[in-house]
């Protein structure tokens, strides 16, 4: 049986300063202990602004907490006024970075081709992309949720090789789920990431479906979470609101107790 390390990745979107930050940090870094992050990963994704002084943080008190960023630039660098490279985030020690949110793919119409290249960009610097794919409330009532979430994976791993999928994490996230308070059922939540390393094992091989974690994400708390572990392809979670809640975040991270 596969051995994946399930993860929890906090999502702070677009709240908070760099001292709110660091007080995020310092709380989580006080519920968090040695047991915990031998049971899972655990990412905090800041904005931008916050992200030095969360290395800081962790550098300065030797946390084992991840962190990342919730965009990267598909360039490598130059003219692109406003964006931020994956060589800049390695630099800042950064882990992961989300791509392909959907609130990125609603409000800045990023397509399967800009996830791709934002995914791309990502893996040439050595961060793990989590590739965000989900569907809407219109989709998911014509029963299409996983087509369109089989499609949007197609097209966010397109030229990607076998080796660098290993590492990848997807993010399967209804958006009629995300800041709703409305969680898919764990029967959802499987359905779809169940689906999702089927096609892995098809566009790849079982080696790499087994190895990629697969996350759900869309309102998950610490009272939810433990129904949606519980599922076979289900390898931990993106979560939004909950995150930014020290308690509420190291609830879901114990969702084992
Ligand atoms: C998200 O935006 O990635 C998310 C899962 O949000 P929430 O947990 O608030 O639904």
């Amino acid at each position: 049986t596969p051995s994946r390390k399930p993860l929890m990745a906090g999502n702070w979107k677009m709240n908070g300063s760099h001292l709110e930050a660091i007080a995020l940090v310092q709380k989580l870094a006080f519920g968090l202990k040695e047991a915990d992050y031998e049971a899972v990963d655990v990412a905090v994704l800041p904005p931008f602004t916050a992200i030095r002084s969360v290395q800081t943080s962790v550098d300065a008190d030797r946390l084992q907490l991840l962190y990342g960023a919730q965009d990267v630039s598909q360039h490598a660098s130059g003219a692109y006024t406003g964006e931020v490279s994956g060589a800049m985030l390695a630099k800042l020690g950064c882990s992961f970075v989300t791509v392909g949110h959907s609130e990125r793919r609603q409000y800045h119409s990023e397509d399967d081709a800009t996830v791709n290249a934002k995914a791309r960009a990502a893996i040439a610097n050595e961060i793990v992309p989590i590739v965000c794919v989900g569907e809407g409330l219109e989709v998911r009532k014509a029963g299409g949720q996983v087509a369109h979430c089989l499609a949007q994976v197609d097209g966010a791993l397109e030229k990607i090789t076998a080796e660098q999928a290993r590492t990848l994490v997807i993010a399967y996230e209804p958006v009629w789920a995300i800041g709703t308070g409305e969680v898919a059922t764990p029967q959802d939540a499987q359905e779809v990431c169940g689906a999702v390393r089927t096609r892995l094992a098809e566009l790849y091989d079982g080696g790499v479906a087994d190895q990629v974690r697969i996350l759900y994400g869309g309102s998950v708390k610490g009272a939810n979470i433990a129904g949606i572990m519980a599922q076979a392809d289900v390898d931990g979670a993106l979560v939004g609101g909950a995150s930014l809640d020290p308690g509420e975040f190291v609830k879901i991270c114990r969702y084992r107790d």
